[in-house]
């Protein structure tokens, strides 16, 4: 049995993850923290922290899981880059899942996504058009942020530099070194993502829409399973599915 401590438990993903975790027979929840709470009081119990709060709040998440020895899922997005650099540091000493998705069908997406950019080649304009409900704090997604990482990737770009978010006014003509990345917000929408690859005469699209939080929370149930038996070190949800 592998018991689970979650940060973030009263917000949308923590309540997801507390009902769906009775289905996964092999995991209980023995803590749940939100603000005002105390994990360090708590973190003993448990063999894994699931963390989807706030971007602020993982790496005192992390430095605790490595001062008790216990494994770490995040699913928190919007981290500065200071944080990740720390938060990653940390990964040498415990085993650490960190995916910006945890849904079979956008992990699906990550590897189409890579594969798509592969074969169209360097003609076509790449631009990625995310869209979540009204009350996400960060933009871009970590999704989209993921999908225009892969493509900066192939394209041999540095994501920081070719990633342009939104147009306004006199820009000038699309540059073949830019990737597109713009978001969306209304409603409830849980979550959705589309990868544009546009060319003279043609355009290939490809869409993930998300209806239910359930899909991440059962993916970062079973990261919180298997990510206990790892060594230390960092892996993301194409390592859980045994994607790669
Ligand atoms: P939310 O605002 O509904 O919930 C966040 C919760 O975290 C709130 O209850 C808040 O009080 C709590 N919190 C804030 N600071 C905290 C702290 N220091 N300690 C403990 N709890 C704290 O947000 P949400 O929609 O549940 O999303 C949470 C995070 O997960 C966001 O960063 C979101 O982008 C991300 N997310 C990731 C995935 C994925 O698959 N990786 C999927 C959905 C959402």
């Amino acid at each position: 049995m592998t018991r689970i401590i979650i940060t973030g438990a009263k917000g949308r993903m923590g309540k997801a993850l507390s009902a769906c975790a009775p289905s996964h027979s092999q995991l209980q929840v023995v803590g749940q923290i939100d603000v005002g709470d105390d994990l360090s009081a708590v973190i003993a119990g448990g063999d894994a922290v699931i963390d989807f709060s706030s971007h602020s709040a993982t790496l005192g998440v992390a430095q605790l899981c490595v001062q008790h020895q216990k494994a770490l899922v995040i699913g928190t997005t919007g981290h500065y880059d200071t944080e990740v650099f720390e938060i990653k540091k940390l990964a040498e000493k415990i085993p650490m899942v960190w995916a910006s998705n945890y849904s079979t069908g956008v992990n699906t997406l990550f590897w189409l996504t890579r594969k798509a950019a592969e074969i169209l080649g360097p003609d076509f304009d790449l631009e990625v058009v995310e869209m979540h409900h009204r009350l996400k704090r960060d933009a871009p997604s970590g999704t989209a942020k993921s999908l225009a990482e892969i493509l900066a990737q192939v394209r041999h770009l540095q994501y920081n530099e070719a990633a342009r978010h939104g147009r306004e006014g006199i820009v000038g003509e699309r540059t073949p070194g830019e990737i597109g990345v713009h978001s969306v917000r209304g409603g409830d929408v849980v979550g959705d993502h589309t990868v544009i690859f546009a060319n003279v005469g043609e355009r290939v699209e490809l869409t993930h829409k998300a209806s239910s939080r359930d899909t991440f929370a059962n993916g970062a149930l079973r990261a919180a399973a298997w990510v206990v038996q790892q060594k230390p070190g960092i892996y993301d949800m194409q390592d859980v599915l045994g994607l790669k």
